[in-house]
């Protein structure tokens, strides 16, 4: 037997501990606003790992603050000039603390249904048993490093520097996220979360209506203004999606707010949107306007290098009988911040299936299996790949100051 064979046979004999796995983890909440559960929940994912893969070569904790603190863990080869290939992985979830007690996982045919299995803990798993797999069948590895954060529902605040020094002392990047149909994300969009504050001036609606400066009335007109500036073909879209003003309907009102979700195929759209928001103005000379806000993840465009990367993803899963699709998506994780940095990213690598943040998120147990194999087989090639060339890590510096330029 060749070694894809052994992998794909090893992996089927472990179905039952892989799913258990799952439901342990689904099992223990990790909202991302819960620092007590999150700091539970790290702790049982740190004795997992020890369980399954044994000792890390190197360990590094780092407080998070008032997010899920951040665990980063080394398993490196005997070679110290083997490639580097940093695995990103987040452990919140969108779930409240609670939701377990109405939705228990549970195990239908191939389905696997409950809180973060689609969004992302399935890709956890898949991770960790493609490194057993890999070591127990003596398959090459490159040097590995797991960077796990419990931040990324919330954009990533107190992670976002970690994963970037973890990240820039790598080779290529591999985000766990779960899949679009089975297709690993070569592209995400970059997002802007900004918010508008208008103040006017309140005045009796009825008796007194000139002297008052409406908000809302501004505020009107600059949502019209900021939904034109959706360009669905170069994949802009603006969406003003909370609007609060005023106090009474007798009152003209004195102060609005809304906030807004941008999303971004280029740098260029970027600096475009960035323009419009800078010369938002109101019509009244005396209401003020503030924006607040910035792009929260860079755009993840599909560089040379990511393409490259696709290509052996590929030729992993052509090994293991099956087709690998990419695609390019609106939603952004944390393979935004690995691309900004210059560096290959391959998203999208964890579990197929659907519904995240939805009620009825599942994933497929087979494809769980499938993942797993492939995952073994791409780090297989990744060991034999050479290193980035270094004017590519000489832009880096560069692309890290652009991509912080707005926050
Ligand atoms: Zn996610």
């Amino acid at each position: 037997m060749n070694v894809i064979s052994d992998l794909v046979t090893w992996t089927s004999l472990k179905r039952p501990d892989m799913v258990a796995d799952l439901f342990t983890y689904v099992c223990h909440e990790t909202p991302s606003d819960d620092k007590a559960l999150l700091d539970a929940g790290l702790a049982w994912i740190e004795k997992w790992l020890h369980e399954r893969l044994g000792k890390p070569d190197s360990r590094r904790h780092v407080d998070g603050g008032a997010w899920g603190d951040i665990l980063i863990l080394d398993y490196a080869t005997d070679n110290e000039d083997d490639a580097w290939v940093t695995a990103l992985c987040h452990y919140d979830t969108v779930w409240s603390a609670g939701t377990l007690t109405q939705w228990h996982p549970t195990i239908e045919g191939d389905r696997f249904s409950g809180p973060g299995a689609f969004d992302m803990k399935a890709g956890t798993v898949q991770l960790v048993w493609a490194l057993k797999a890999s070591k127990e069948l003596g398959m090459p590895l490159p040097n590995v490093r797991l960077v796990l954060t419990g931040d990324e529902e919330v954009g990533s605040p107190s992670s976002r520097p970690v994963i970037e020094r973890e990240a820039l002392r790598s080779d290529a990047v591999l985000v766990f996220e779960a899949s679009a149909d089975g297709a690993v994300k070569t592209a995400r969009k970059g997002v802007g979360l900004f918010q508008i504050q208008i103040t006017g001036r309140e005045a009796h609606a009825g008796l007194d209506p000139e002297a008052g400066v409406s908000a809302i009335d501004e505020m009107a007109r600059v949502i019209v203004e900021l939904h034109a500036q959706t360009d669905m073909d170069n994949g802009t879209t603006v969406n003003v999606g909370l609007v609060k003003g005023g106090t009474r309907p007798n009152v003209t009102a004195g102060t609005a707010t809304a906030e807004l979700d941008i999303r971004v195929s280029s740098e260029g759209e970027a600096r475009r949107i960035d323009a419009v928001l800078d010369n938002l103005a109101t019509r009244h000379p005396e209401a003020v306007l503030t924006v607040t806000g910035g792009w929260n993840r860079p755009v993840m465009p599909r560089s040379l290098q990511t393409g490259k990367l696709f290509s052996t993803a590929q030729a992993a899963a052509t090994q293991l009988g099956f087709d690998l699709n990419e695609t390019s998506v609106g939603g952004a994780s944390d393979g935004n911040i690995a691309a900004a940095l210059g560096l290959p990213v391959l998203d999208g690598l964890g579990a197929i299936g659907d519904g995240a943040h939805a009620r009825n998120e599942w994933i497929s147990i087979d494809g769980m299996l499938e993942r797993t194999c492939l995952t073994s087989a791409l780090l297989a090639e990744l060991h034999y790949d050479s290193k980035l060339p270094t004017p590519e890590r000489l832009l880096t510096e560069h692309r890290l100051q652009r991509a912080n330029s707005r926050h």
